[in-house]
């Protein structure tokens, strides 16, 4: 039973659809901040058991992530895990704090952070920088073992290892993006953390999962113990905690409800996307790796419409570099592989804000508005061309287009296409192929951008709108931050019509425009989008089918006047209003 001692509420932002009932799994960074006490004398001998134990654990751990090394894992990974199977087995950690227990009779995890604060202190005065740098290691691995002491693990079991753990409820206060590229490989239900916004990487990764997931709870994961049954309903944004076994009952008649919605769904996964009036509408996928390219695949993706890939930098931050133009070009051609000669958008680096490289990054006073996306690529010439040169590289083996994150200003895509320019005088150079007519597009996510089309026309193939930094820089919403997001709102009237300006302003270009924000991927929204003018859409695989029930009931010649209305109105309740009016058209 939970802290309270009965059934309650949570109530957040929903970000990721459905229902999941499980078992809550707390996961925390350890902070080296534990509880003291002091054990009877004829506890003694089992708190340095429950030590030993957790030391044990952890290497286990360590060894089990050194033979799970991918054959292609940089050199350095290995050895960052050989430094902390050092540490572990030195004296100072595996044997002195047991020590301590016996002689001082402190608890397991106070003698533990007892030794480790005397050896970072004693690390502290060493000149040599290298050296010093070991304390963090120790801090590393002192957290390693916290974590099996306290039970809050940060590493979720594998898929597959116990089938009960597909029922498991990641319960955090808050969850990196780099950490739920961890929890791609575990299996487990739902998560709910305390932080985050609608559209924070956290919440989007989530919905590329597919399990249902609230964030925004305020402090309510404090609430929660290990094991405590919980209830998400990712469409009201909803977690029961410890629920009533009608309530149970209830939830689980809904779940098989919406699953059995889902498989009807699957039927449309090989029927062409047309509207009912005949126009064909590109369905494509946003992945954030390669083997997404699976999912996009199986519900019938005419492609992918977004590559962050960014998120091979960030799954590589640990190895103590950025991944090399080799293993960027093997990751780019698995892809444009994997999609069978379907075209794959890949978006350069848009590092920065909630994705930082480096923790360090995260103390810009304003990251959303700072050194992110294309002006750090910018700013890092080499790292950019290494890019660059992958992703060309790869454009020998299928079609490629490459998109290019948060410009604004005019010389910033000029200088863009000359580092594309010098990218492709390099390989032409070194005598490897790549696409000449390799298609350049920009991110319109920036109103400055949205506001001044004729720049990114004039100069750029094509344009794909990012609704969700569009909208967190139109109403000055932090995307992340959970005490703004009622304010997030896609149906205001500024953000409205700089979609719809975009949209026209391509069209009479001649150049494609296609939306790879969240907006893309909201059947309440198909309808208006497509009223619009918007042909192409880009969105998490697990959506595609739904908008294509959308596209197929929709007749164009009967919503174009009802959006054309939308676009001109400005009172929030009207544009509501009629916006779901487009849904019974
Ligand atoms: C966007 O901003 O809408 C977008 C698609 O990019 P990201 O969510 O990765 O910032
Ligand atoms: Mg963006």
């Amino acid at each position: 039973m939970n802290k309270t001692g009965s059934s309650f509420t949570l109530h957040g932002i929903p970000v990721s659809r459905g229902i999941a009932i499980g078992r809550a799994h707390l996961f925390a960074p350890a902070a080296l901040d534990v509880q003291h006490y002091l054990v009877p004398e004829e506890q003694v001998e089992n708190e340095v058991q429950r030590l030993q134990d957790a030391l044990a654990t952890v290497h286990r751990e360590l060894q089990t992530i050194w033979t799970d090394l991918p054959a292609d894992a940089p050199a350095e990974l290995g050895a960052f895990i050989d430094v902390h199977a050092l540490i572990l087995s030195d004296p100072m950690i595996s044997e002195i704090p047991l020590e301590i227990i016996r002689k001082r009779h402190y608890n397991a995890e106070w003698a533990l952070v007892t030794q480790i604060d005397e050896l970072s202190a004693q690390f502290e005065e060493i000149e040599d920088a290298y050296l010093r740098e070991r304390k963090n290691d120790i801090g590393q691995v002192g957290e390693r073992v916290l974590k099996v002491l306290t039970g809050t693990a940060s590493k979720l079991p594998e898929a597959g290892a116990d089938e009960s753990m597909a029922h498991m409820i990641v319960v955090a206060h808050d969850v990196s993006p780099a950490d739920m590229l961890q929890f791609r490989h575990g299996a487990f239900a739902g998560f709910i953390t305390d932080l985050g916004g609608q559209n924070s990487h956290t919440a989007i990764v989530a919905r590329s999962l597919d399990i249902p997931a609230v964030v925004g709870l305020a402090n309510g994961s404090t609430l929660v113990l290990q094991d405590d049954w919980i209830i998400i309903d990712g469409d009201a944004g909803v977690v029961i905690v410890d629920p009533s076994p009608l309530v149970l009952k209830q939830y689980r008649d809904l779940q098989q409800r919406l699953i059995r919605e889902r498989k009807k769904l699957s039927r449309l996964r090989k029927t062409p996307a047309v509207t009912k009036d005949g126009t064909p509408i590109d369905l494509m996928a946003n992945i954030e790796l390669p083997e997404d390219c699976a999912t996009a695949m199986e519900v019938g993706a005419s492609g992918v419409g977004l590559f962050r890939s960014e998120f091979l930098f960030l799954g590589r931050i640990h190895a103590g570099r950025l991944p090399t133009e080799d293993e960027q070009f093997e990751s780019y051609r698995k892809a444009v592989l994997a999609m069978k000669g379907r075209p794959v958008t890949i978006r350069t680096l848009d590092i920065g804000a909630d994705k930082p490289l480096h923790h360090a990054d995260e103390t810009a006073l304003n990251p959303a508005l700072g050194l992110r996306a294309i002006r750090y690529c910018l700013a890092e010439p080499q790292m950019f061309l290494t890019q660059l040169r992958a992703i060309l590289r790869a454009s020998a083996f299928g079609p490629i287009h490459l998109l290019v994150p948060m410009l604004a200003h005019a010389f910033e895509i000029e200088q863009t296409l000359a580092m594309v320019a010098q990218a492709k005088a390099q390989l032409r150079e070194a005598k490897c192929k790549f696409d000449e007519q390799i298609p350049v597009g920009a991110m319109i996510e920036i109103p400055a951008a949205a506001l001044a089309l004729p720049l990114f026309v004039k100069r750029l193939d094509f344009l794909s709108v990012g609704t969700n930094d569009l909208i967190q820089y139109t109403l000055a919403i932090d995307r992340v931050d959970h005490e703004v997001a009622h304010l997030y709102n896609p149906l205001h009237p500024a953000v409205l019509q700089l979609i719809g300006m975009t949209i026209s302003t391509g069209a009479k270009a001649g150049k494609p425009v296609a939306v790879c924000g969240e907006m893309a991927g909201d059947v309440r929204l198909t309808r208006l989008l497509l009223g619009m003018g918007l042909r192409e859409f880009s969105m998490h695989p697990t959506q595609i089918l739904a908008v294509k029930q959308e596209v197929l009931n929709t007749d164009l010649g009967r919503i174009t006047a009802q959006t054309r209305k939308i676009l001109k109105a400005y009172e929030p309740e009207a544009i509501a209003e009629a916006v779901a009016q487009l849904r019974e058209m």
